[in-house]
């Protein structure tokens, strides 16, 4: 099956007032489209098994059902051409998780450009179908490097979610977007004078963060319990998103573009190869295992934690220093469905949390695959209620290579570590609720240097190739601002975040 892109070369004219008519009609700067959002799929990851290696890539089993009657790879409103798998397109975007689509909406809202989509299975497939969905800012530190690229980021959801509300439907329904309020929690006198510290710089930076002593946690917090030296930073006005239902969204609204012919999709199609000039080494072509896909401007590399072998491909004889140590790091989730014994009024994470994202791991400095060693995972506990009130309970962190099977014992892990804060769940046993349970995993994409930041960044030396990868546990909440980052590199304008952290 193949698609067409006969458009690449639409006159500017054309284009900008196809798009203008389009923007001034049913859709506002934010892609909202005035039509009430319906599912296009849901997809659990199960037992995936995408090898390191992209040539090898096997796409992870999905359980997958379309409200809609097309197949995954179907792009919306483009029509087939028989017989050829040949196409040009202004913009390739390699990997459909949150970055790629947020990255590939951008283009299409904020130019006339086209583009495509390539994934080795479909979107939720990596990382972003089990992210957890906090959009939080009381875990993230003023004036580190990733700061600047958080706020804005955040700012830019905040901006999605008004202007679907402006639009006449709930942010709630299409985006999971819920003012929660967020809290990072200590039981220690030690923990409780760090997270004052971190108050005090929020509230410095401009935002509505305070300190709350034991029992102000009782009031907002009644099953919590943190012992006598416990105490919490709050922020009431977080957010968090379901990373599910904004994929959806944000595919409806590029999927939009078919129509005109600047959006085609190709699912299950892994990038095996870049076909790049004899001449001047540049990249021509990027090759599927199905399509050929043509680049007028640039090739964007989003693969998640496959980044780092999809780059190799791309690096590969061509004399280009790029260092891109992206690896998987495995994370589990616990969700409760009728959960009653207790009530949960905010989201929370355990103070110890900020520590185990941000430490640096040695054993995945090693490029060999020896270096991921198994039994060092570190548990944190994180909880919240999703968009249909399921208890979400976190979580943990291995390096334990590209495995994405559900380890019970990590699972019995993070029960018993909720259990020390909510000591209601000692009374319950996790065996009993095995069948109102869904338990999620995903490969974050952690990049071994100190901070773990992402690479966001034009690859020196070779033009068209850009990287957006290595977001560990923070992909959905810096999506929206790294896609805009990428969006004005690859226009030439002005940057709105220094993107000099980010650079590889
Ligand atoms: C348990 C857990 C909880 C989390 N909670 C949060 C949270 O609360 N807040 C937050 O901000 N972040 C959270 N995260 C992190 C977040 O989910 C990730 O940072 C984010 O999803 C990364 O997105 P991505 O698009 O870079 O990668 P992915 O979602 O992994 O997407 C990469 C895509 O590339 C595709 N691909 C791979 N190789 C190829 C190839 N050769 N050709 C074509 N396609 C290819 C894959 O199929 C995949 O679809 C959490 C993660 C986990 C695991």
């Amino acid at each position: 099956m193949s698609f067409t892109h006969s458009h690449s070369s639409l006159p500017l004219t054309t284009a900008a007032s196809v798009l203008k008519t389009a923007l001034n009609s049913d859709r506002d700067p934010n892609g909202v489209v005035q039509a009430r959002l319906c599912a296009y799929y849901s997809c659990t990851v199960k037992n995936a098994t995408i090898s390191s290696n992209s040539k090898s890539l096997t796409p992870p089993t999905c359980v997958q059902a379309r409200a809609s009657g097309s197949g995954p790879s179907l792009a919306v409103g483009l029509d087939r051409v028989s017989g050829s798998n040949t196409h040009t397109f202004d913009v390739v975007i390699v990997g459909a998780g949150i970055i790629g689509l947020t990255i590939a909406r951008q283009f299409l809202l904020g130019s006339n450009l086209s583009v495509a989509i390539v994934d080795a299975a479909v979107p939720c497939a990596g990382a972003t179908g089990a992210g957890q969905g906090y959009i939080w800012r009381v875990h993230k530190s003023p004036g580190t490097e990733k700061w600047e690229l958080a706020m804005r980021s955040h700012h830019l959801w905040e901006a999605m979610a008004e202007s679907v509300q402006n639009q006449g439907m709930d942010p709630l329904q299409t985006l999971g977007w819920k003012k929660t309020g967020s809290m990072l929690v200590g039981r220690t006198a030690d923990d409780c004078s760090v997270l004052k510290k971190k108050v005090e710089k929020l509230v410095e930076a401009g935002l509505g963060a305070q300190f709350l002593s034991r029992d102000e946690l009782r009031v907002e917090e009644p099953a919590l319990e943190l012992g006598e030296e416990g105490g919490a930073a709050f922020m009431p006005d977080d957010c968090q998103i379901d990373a599910q239902r904004a994929v959806v969204f944000i595919e409806k609204v590029n999927r939009s573009f078919g129509a005109e012919g600047r959006y085609a999709e190709f699912y299950h199609e892994p990038v095996t190869s870049f076909l790049r000039s004899e001449s001047n080494g540049g990249i021509e072509a990027v090759q599927t295992s199905k399509s050929t896909l043509h680049v007028n401007k640039a090739v964007i590399i989003a693969a998640g934690c496959w980044s780092g072998s999809v780059m190799h491909d791309l690096i590969r004889d061509a004399q280009i220093k790029l260092d891109l140590p992206v690896k998987p790091r495995k994370g589990h989730l616990l969700i409760l469905e009728n959960f009653k014994s207790f009530n949960l009024n905010h989201g929370l994470m355990e103070a110890a949390y900020v520590n185990h994202e941000s430490a640096v791991l040695s054993s995945a400095t090693s490029d060999s695959e020896a270096g991921f060693v198994a039994n060092n995972a570190s548990i944190s506990m994180t909880a919240t209620t999703d968009t249909t009130g399921r208890l979400v309970l976190g979580s943990s962190r291995e390096i334990v290579g590209f495995n994405t099977e559900i380890d019970e014992s990590i699972v019995g892990r993070i029960w018993e570590r909720a259990g020390e804060f909510f000591p209601v769940l000692k009374k319950e046993s996790l065996q009993e609720l095995s069948k109102t349970r869904e338990i999620r995993v995903g490969l974050r994409p952690y990049n071994c240097v100190p901070g773990g930041k992402p690479v966001i960044t034009p690859v020196p030396g070779l033009s068209k190739a850009f990287v957006a990868a290595g977001h560990e546990g923070e992909g959905l909440s810096l999506a929206m601002g790294t896609a805009e980052m990428i969006y004005d590199m690859v226009l030439e304008n002005p940057l709105k975040v220094n993107p000099e952290p980010f650079s590889a």
